[in-house]
Parts: structure tokens; C-alpha cells; sequence
């Protein structure tokens, strides 16, 4: 979709306008390593190459991808025998890579580590006896993912208010772990109902919410303390996009708008604001943040200046189908990274 451009007044104010841009933002490392993937994969295939779901929840992504020649699909069953398909970032469950088997795909699994890592405490502590209450939203495809690792002995807790009444078989033997995208203050505020109603309940290992899940937020967080308005770039189904928004929201934004592209931004959003925050989803290329600060610029907004609460540079190596080229050599484009990607364009 081409920027729409100029469509935003500079409507003076006796106050400094300015924008106040959050780092980190935008694309994460499994973000990056999933969408290298399907290149590469149409590179070294030819297309088309199906992708179960959404290889990364944005629109523009998807749909740039889409052009060259990925064809997106709910279920494994909707793909011809015997084609290559790569399974999203958010990860899937063992049923799913059988059913792929079962029909005979050359599956290239994109899942993303940090989602991965979730899986196998999943299984560890089923086998292990424990009954998991897994902390995230009903219907988001990695919960279905993770808790097809563990199906008998996963209960899913959707929100704070599920706690009052979600059951257990043995409360001594309980752990929790959780969705890599939440706000990181609501799911401790959960863990801690949680915990009044199971005293026993253990802890995950690790962090389950990921390392850029919580960078966005502090970094969001920090903005929203300064900003009037903040616009968060990135897609509808974008968990960690929309808990930009809420974080925004609940930590000093008087307002807080997700946007997919620049051309949504509103005129009125901008009345009396004269700072903005800006941010964006872990599955937003830095393009499209550019084009919101474009924008921005044209309403007065010239002035940007860089929130930086930490720096990024975990990169994943490829899915091991794609690490070798056709003709096995190393293939050294196996790292992600944000860096690379600061001017994706599709
Ligand atoms: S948001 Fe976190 S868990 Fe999801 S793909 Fe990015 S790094 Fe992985």
C-alpha cells in the first residue's frame, strides 16, 4: 500500500511540537528469522510456498510476501501433497507437524525460539505431573500451539477474572507459564491472584514473555510518561502490538492509537498534542514507522527525538531445512536481526 502523504494540517501551537520515537521498537529477532525464512524458501523453491496462518501477524508483511508468491492457509489440509509449507512464528502443536507429515509437505518450521522454548516446559512439566495454567488469549495461535504440547494438562487462563474460577486436580502441583506477548503488569497482577488462590503455584524456569515483548513496554512506557498522543504501528491481531496501546494507555497517554499504515492517523487525534510518542510491534517493518514520522513531519511534528531504554542485537540462526543452500554450503544469510531490516520494503 504507497504512503499516503501530505494529508495531515500543521495547525500552529505556542508550544514546541515534537516526537518522541521509543527504542527498541519494531522488529524482533524471531520476527525477522520467520519472514527470512519464507524468502528464502521462495528462493531456493520457487513459488509458491504455503505458510500455515500468518507467518507474522502484519498485514503488510503478509501481503508483500503474498506478491511474490506465499500462499497463506489456515490448515495444513489446505495445502497439496507433497508442497513445502513454513509454519508461522507463533509456533504449532505436534498435532499439526503430523498432520503436515501425514501428507506428505516439506514443512519448514519458522516457530520462533523464545515460543519453542515455551513448548518443551510445556511437555517437561507434563511429564513431570504438573497441571500448567497457561496465562493468555483464547484462540491466539501460539496458545493453541503450546497448549497442544501438553493438551490433558493445560488449563488456559484468558484473564485475571478467569481465576476466580478455573479448577485445578491438585492444587500442590501446579506451575504457570504464559503467552510470550503480554503486558508484563497484567500477567504478574495474574500470577499473584493466581497465587492467593494456589500458594503452592511454581514458577516457570524463565520469563516466558519475551525479551522484546518487555523492551517494547519499559521503552513504551518511558514515552507515554511525556506524550500526549501516542500512535503504535502495527496490525489488529498484533498481541504485542495492542498491549502497546494498554501499556500507552495505562502509564500517562491522555490518548492511543494502533495504526497499520500512516494514512489512518487521524487530524483531530492531533488537536492540542504537542508531543507525540511513536512506537511499534515486534512484526512491523521500520518502513512503515517512517512513513507515520513523514506524516507527522508534514503536521509540524519536525522535531524527533530517540527514547532509548535498551539495545538490541539477539539474532537467531534460520530454521535448519533453510541453513544450507541447494547446494549444501552454509548459506551466511542464516542470522536475523533488526538491524538488516531497517529498510524492508517488501
Ligand atoms: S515477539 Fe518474542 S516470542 Fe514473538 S517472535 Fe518476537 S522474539 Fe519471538
Amino acid at each position: 500500500m504507497p504512503a499516503v502523504r501530505n494529508r495531515l494540517r500543521d495547525i500552529p501551537d505556542t508550544r514546541p511540537k515534537r516526537v518522541l520515537l521509543a527504542a527498541p521498537r519494531g522488529y524482533c529477532a524471531g520476527v525477522d528469522r520467520a519472514v527470512i525464512a519464507v524468502e528464502k524458501a521462495l528462493e531456493r523453491f520457487g513459488a509458491p510456498v504455503y505458510v500455515r496462518k500468518q507467518i507474522v501477524h502484519n498485514v503488510h508483511v503478509v501481503s508483500t510476501l503474498e506478491k511474490r508468491g506465499a500462499i497463506f492457509v489456515d490448515e495444513v489440509d489446505d495445502v497439496p501433497e507433497g508442497a513445502h509449507i513454513v509454519f508461522s512464528a507463533h509456533g504449532v502443536s505436534p498435532a499439526v507437524v503430523q498432520g503436515a507429515a501425514a501428507r506428505g509437505l516439506d514443512a519448514i518450521d519458522a516457530t520462533c525460539p523464545l515460543v519453542t522454548k515455551v513448548h518443551r516446559e510445556a511437555t517437561r512439566f507434563a511429564r513431570d505431573d504438573y497441571e500448567i495454567l497457561l496465562i493468555g488469549h483464547r484462540g491466539h495461535e501460539e496458545v493453541e500451539g503450546t497448549m497442544g504440547h501438553a493438551p490433558e494438562r493445560t488449563t488456559l487462563v484468558n484473564s485475571p477474572a478467569d481465576v476466580a474460577t478455573i479448577e485445578v486436580r491438585n492444587p500442590d502441583h501446579l506451575v504457570w507459564l504464559s503467552q510470550t506477548t503480554l503486558s508484563v503488569d497484567e500477567t504478574m497482577e495474574t500470577v499473584r491472584l493466581l497465587r492467593e488462590r494456589f500458594p503452592a503455584l511454581q514458577d516457570p524456569p524463565s520469563d516466558d514473555i519475551c525479551y522484546a515483548t518487555q523492551n517494547r513496554q519499559v521503552a513504551i512506557k518511558k514515552v507515554a510518561e511525556q506524550a500526549e498522543l501516542v500512535i503504535v504501528v502495527g496490525s489488529a491481531n498484533s498481541s504485542n502490538t495492542v498491549r502497546l496501546v494498554d501499556v500507552a494507555l495505562e502509564n500517562g497517554a491522555r490518548a492511543a492509537y494502533r495504526v497499520d499504515y500512516a494514512s489512518e492517523i487521524q487530524q483531530e487525534w492531533l488537536d492540542g498534542v504537542a508531543t507525540v510518542g511513536v512506537s511499534s510491534g515486534a512484526s512491523v517493518p521500520e518502513v512503515l514507522v517512517q512513513e507515520v514520522l513523514d506524516d507527522l513531519a508534514d503536521a509540524g511534528y519536525r522535531d524527533v527525538e530517540s527514547v532509548v531504554t535498551a539495545e538490541e542485537d539477539l539474532m537467531f540462526s534460520l530454521p535448519r531445512e533453510l541453513r544450507r543452500d541447494a547446494d549444501g554450503n552454509p548459506d551466511e544469510r542464516g542470522l536475523g536481526g533488526r538491524t538488516r531490516r531497517l529498510d524492508w520494503q517488501g
